[in-house]
């Protein structure tokens, strides 16, 4: 384990923790401790933290709200920088919204709607950050954020902001350039409509009706598991690969949604890592179709293959462990 050394730690303004459990910042609550644990309270904060990681050739993770998130139950090296409330100031200016990155989806489809800004109603009851949900691009009901965003601004290595716009963004099915970029999503503009806040809420109410009755939302989760295969559900498949209820430890295929794997306890990263695995082989061997992950797997694992799977979706900014 590493700490930071005191002439960072003391100009750091936000909260830093030591051997932070990650499964207290993930909706899956499984995840080791992270060395080093920092939510930051400024951009100043991420520049220190970026400029010690290149320095000291440490690793540097950056999390949302972890809500997409299977974290090794190792843990993970070097720091883990969590871009949440501290960061998540919202203001609107006419028909843009302009949110930090840690600002929660639901209080920014809160504050859209308040000020009669449609076109986020898709996104509500997605537990996100929006730094986190423009990075995968989240989205439901046939609209992902990338068809709402206008500019992005991150901070690279060095600490210096520069703002993408959408265009340069790349923006797909639960992808965006910003996975391949080794950069900090600080803050995202919004381009929403006006529109009759009445009408806003009534199709959020909607939209957050049809996910309760269709998601398993009284257990933990990282939402759907697997990406839909072209012209297919995940779901689907899986449902009649017959494994909804299929366990390994405590994770378990929802039986209310079967691309979901809840915690029902104690699941540890392994567990859902063989979950995954043994769904894959009986979609495969009934279907010969792929399913491929959404969520991503961090962190290492110490066992070949799971490794294999741990890296695919890691985005280390600096070194790698
Ligand atoms: C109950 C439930 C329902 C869900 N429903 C949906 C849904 O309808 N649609 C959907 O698309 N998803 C859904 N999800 C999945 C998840 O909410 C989304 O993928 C979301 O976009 C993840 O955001 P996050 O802030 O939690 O990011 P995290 O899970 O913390 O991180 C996800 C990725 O983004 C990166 N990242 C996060 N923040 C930043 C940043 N500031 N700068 C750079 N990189 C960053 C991380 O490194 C990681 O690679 C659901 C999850 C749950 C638990």
């Amino acid at each position: 384990m590493s700490y930071l050394p005191r002439s960072i730690a003391s100009r750091i303004k936000g909260k830093v923790l030591y051997n932070e459990p990650l499964r207290n910042h993930t909706t899956w609550r499984i995840g080791g401790p992270a060395d080093i644990f920092v939510e930051p309270a400024s951009r100043k904060d991420i520049a220190l933290l970026l400029e010690f990681a290149m320095a000291n050739e440490q690793p540097l993770t950056v999390i949302g709200n972890g809500s997409n998130l299977l974290v090794s139950d190792n843990g993970l090296k070097g720091v883990v920088v969590k871009i949440g409330d501290a960061l998540g100031r919202v203001r609107i200016v006419e028909e843009k919204l302009i949110a930090e990155a840690g600002a929660k989806l639901g209080r920014v489809t809160a504050i859209a709607q308040a000020a009669g800004l449609g076109g986020l109603e898709f996104a509500v009851g997605i537990p996100a950050s929006i730094g986190g949900a423009v990075t995968m691009n989240a989205g439901a009901n046939g609209v992902s954020i990338g068809d709402v965003v206008d500019s992005v601004t991150v901070m690279d290595h060095q600490g210096g902001q520069r703002m993408l716009s959408a265009a340069d963004l790349d923006f797909g099915y639960r992808t965006s350039r910003l996975q391949r970029m080794e950069a900090v999503v600080v803050e995202v503009e919004l381009r929403l409509a006006a529109r009759d806040p009445l009408e806003i809420r009534r199709r959020s109410e909607e939209y957050l009706r049809r996910r309760r009755v269709t998601q398993p939302l009284d257990s933990p989760s990282a939402g759907s598991v697997f990406k839909n295969p072209p012209g297919e559900a995940a779901g689907r498949l899986i449902e009649l690969a017959g494994a909804k209820g299929m366990r390994v430890g405590d994770a378990v295929v929802s039986t209310k949604h079967a691309n979901f794997i809840i915690n029902a306890g104690n699941a540890k990263a392994a567990d859902v890592l063989l979950l995954i695995d043994k769904i894959r082989t009986i979609v495969r061997d009934k279907f010969g179709i792929d399913l491929e992950l959404e969520v991503k797997v961090i962190g290492n694992s110490g066992a070949g293959w799971l490794d294999a799977i741990c890296h695919q979706g890691s985005k280390p900014l600096a070194g790698s462990d």
